[in-house]
């Protein structure tokens, strides 16, 4: 393999590292915006059971408070009835006390109904508990990784760059910006192998002179159709 071949494809795998510790430094704000938005989602999720489960007390408070006040109209309504001495009147007090009656029986039924429910209420909050719980013990610990991530990042590609300049620096200029061009375009296959007459960059035929002086080895080829590196197999 040719000399300035070699070194291309270790500035190739230099920089393919450092393009993808940048992304992923990129990609940090990204997560992080995610992490927030479970955080929320869970947030809400408990401030919704909570509300629940008060709307629910608040109903049962409002039939107790109903049914207390028709129980006692049906005890007044009994001393009415014990005090007269008319049986109409008696019959007719006797049918407001049913009516009354059968009022407190439709509220207490209401009531169990949204007694039964207050078990339920009570789970969904424990599990939104547990939920905003787990997200805030893992939210911790993805917040720490990001910015660990971020910093042996930061760190890592001053030291690859530094790794890049030593090696650019015996090579030619002008074949540093062609691959510098090529590598915009095909980054981590801009220096590629030529195999059965094919570029391993565009995969397509390459013309019989590129081929023959690629396998020659005496100087630096490019494929036609992409522009990469070629190197013989
Ligand atoms: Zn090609």
């Amino acid at each position: 393999m040719l000399p300035e071949i070699e070194s291309l494809l270790v500035l190739q795998d230099r920089d393919h590292d450092i393009q993808t510790m940048l992304s992923e430094i990129e990609k940090i704000p990204r997560d992080a915006a995610a992490i927030k938005q479970r955080l929320d989602g869970s947030t809400t999720e408990l401030d919704s059971a909570k509300k629940a489960i008060v709307e629910n007390e608040l109903a049962i408070s409002k039939i107790d408070l109903d049914r207390k006040v028709r129980k006692d109209t049906i005890e007044k309504l009994n001393v009415q009835r014990f005090e007269t001495k008319k049986n109409d009147e008696y019959a007719a007090i006797g049918a407001e006390i049913t009516r009354y009656q059968d009022m407190v029986d439709v509220l207490e039924t209401e009531e169990l109904e949204y007694m039964e429910k207050t078990d339920a209420l009570e789970a969904t909050l424990s599990t939104a508990k547990e939920r905003l719980a787990n997200v805030k013990a893992n939210m911790a610990i993805e917040v720490k990784e990001l910015m660990e991530k971020k910093a042996q990042n930061t760190v890592r590609i001053e030291e690859v760059k530094a790794d890049r300049a030593n090696l650019v620096k015996d090579l030619d200029p002008s074949l540093i910006s062609m691959y510098e061009r090529v590598f915009a375009k095909k980054g981590n296959q801009t220096v590629a192998p030529l195999n059965e007459n094919k570029c391993g960059g565009c995969h397509m035929k390459v013309i019989a002179d590129v081929v023959s002086n690629t396998i020659a080895e005496k100087e630096v080829c490019q494929c036609n159709n992409c522009g990469c590196f070629l190197y013989s197999v």
